[in-house]
């Protein structure tokens, strides 16, 4: 077998993955504020994730994946204050929100996934061991991160300290000794949200959050730690400085970051009015073709959201499903072993290239449509089914996925169309049962009219 070789932002290279213990590799991830639905965007590094530790499961006895859930931000404080009610109300509803858009997307839970509220503790802790190592200092019930105390600040993200010091130098607060001190601590007036604090009762900032948690879950350092491309600065630059400073040793072996989402070639944004909320996607696609579209680039790549990017997605899977259709009666032993083709193997070690992978796939699928003998069938049934659980991908019954999303709200609807437009045609009443045809259409749903009544599908 190759080896696993992944690109690390900080050394700028791709190089061989070599964990610190191959007995229990340790990934970190950020995960969402829950603040608010999440577009398609902030779905891509779950995905991406997901699929590195699938990978990661398949080469390594053990992994330990940590995937955190911010539930302390200013931007939860002012919803739950827009609308009276606790934090807590605000960040369940969208934890919720965000786990069923991961459940539909078929991504797998990760081992630990932390809160911010239930580690406060550990958070003063790292604050208080900043102090005393002289990195960070008391002012005015803040306390701050002192950034000239750390020569290695901006090797991650290859800025010049004295680039971000100048432009960090609109609207300095007069508590900071330097202007690119960032805060660790930071008072709550009364009516805020807050915690007691050897520094008085306060909040902490964010970066200081994901020092802490990814301490207390994977230890001081870590094999992997994951992010989109907009972490790079300052917020993970500031983890390294921080968990850096407090514990005296490196901090992360591997630094990942995946791509943006563009909608049409533009950057996702309210103003414009593009952003793509992955709740409204579902109600047009299945999540698998949703998240065939994020694996359909490389990760580290710009992954451009277009019209028709779901239309080809459920195209392409159609014909990955099709040959798994074709071969429905061939029986895979369980102890087959493993039947991942090379091609598709070496290309996921190559920094995960999905791209190249979804291809190999391709060419199995193309295989298993000529292939007359039996044994080539079953290999070639192992090998599109293992291949695809490395992707989450091909994992459901060929029949549920050509039945439509598996979406029984819309069955029922769909059904109970179909009895009313029945009906309308009895009574004669046409213009009704055009209308519901040309509804039905609208859903991409077929109907036939045969001997025994309506049949219909989805047509993709
Ligand atoms: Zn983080």
């Amino acid at each position: 077998m190759k080896t696993l070789k992944l690109y690390n932002t900080e050394t700028k290279r791709k190089a061989e993955f070599v964990p610190m213990n191959p007995d229990n590799v340790t990934m970190y991830v950020c995960g969402p504020t829950v603040w608010n639905h999440a577009h398609i965007g902030n779905y891509r590094p779950p995905v991406v994730f997901d699929v590195l530790a699938r990978v990661l499961r398949s080469q390594f006895p053990k992994v330990t994946y940590a995937r955190n859930i911010t539930d302390i931000d200013d931007k939860i404080n002012l919803a739950a204050e827009k609308e009276g009610v606790d934090i807590s109300v605000i960040s369940e509803r969208f934890t919720k929100a965000y786990h069923d858009g991961l459940d539909a997307l078929g991504v797998l839970p990760p081992d630990i996934e932390p809160k911010v509220t239930e580690h406060v503790a550990e958070i003063h802790q790292k604050i208080d061991a900043l102090i005393e190592r002289g990195h960070a200092y008391e002012a005015e019930g803040h306390v701050l991160f002192d950034v000239p105390s750390y020569q290695g600040y901006g090797e991650l993200s290859k800025r010049d300290p004295e680039e971000l010091l100048a432009g960090a130098r609109i609207d300095i607060a007069s508590y900071k000794k330097s202007d690119g001190d960032f805060v660790l601590w930071k008072p709550s007036s009364d009516d805020q949200p807050g915690w007691d604090s050897p520094w008085g009762r306060g909040r902490p900032g964010w970066h200081i959050e994901c020092t802490a948690m990814a301490a207390a879950h994977l230890g001081e350092t870590i094999d992997i730690h994951g992010g989109g491309h907009d972490l790079v600065f300052p917020h993970h630059e500031n983890e390294r400085a921080q968990s850096t400073c407090a514990h005296g040793t490196k901090f992360v072996n591997y630094w990942l970051h995946n791509g943006f989402v563009n909608v049409n070639k533009e950057k996702m944004s309210k103003s414009i009015g593009n952003v793509l909320l992955v709740r409204d996607l579902l109600n047009d696609a299945p999540g698998e073709a949703i998240r065939y579209v994020l694996l359909s680039a490389h990760y580290r790549a710009p992954l451009d959201w277009s019209d028709d990017v779901l239309l080809q997605a459920n195209s392409s899977l159609d014909r990955l499903y099709g040959a798994l259709r074709k071969m429905q009666n061939v029986v895979v032993p369980n102890d087959i072993g493993n039947q991942i083709p090379s091609g598709f193997a070496e290309a996921m070690f190559d920094d995960l290239n999905t791209p190249k992978a979804l291809a190999e796939l391709f060419s199995l699928s193309k295989q298993a449509n000529t292939s007359v003998s039996k044994d080539e069938q079953v290999k070639l049934k192992a090998a599109l089914i293992q291949s695809g659980e490395w992707l989450g991908l091909l994992q459901q019954d060929p029949e549920t996925w050509f039945s439509g999303d598996g979406d029984t709200d819309e069955a029922a609807e769909i059904e109970q169309l179909i009895v009313e437009r029945a009906r309308a045609k009895v009574d004669k009443n046409w213009v009704r049962a055009d209308e519901i045809r040309a509804i039905l259409a609208d859903k991409r749903v077929v109907l036939e009219d045969g001997a025994d009544g309506t049949t219909w599908r989805i047509e993709r």
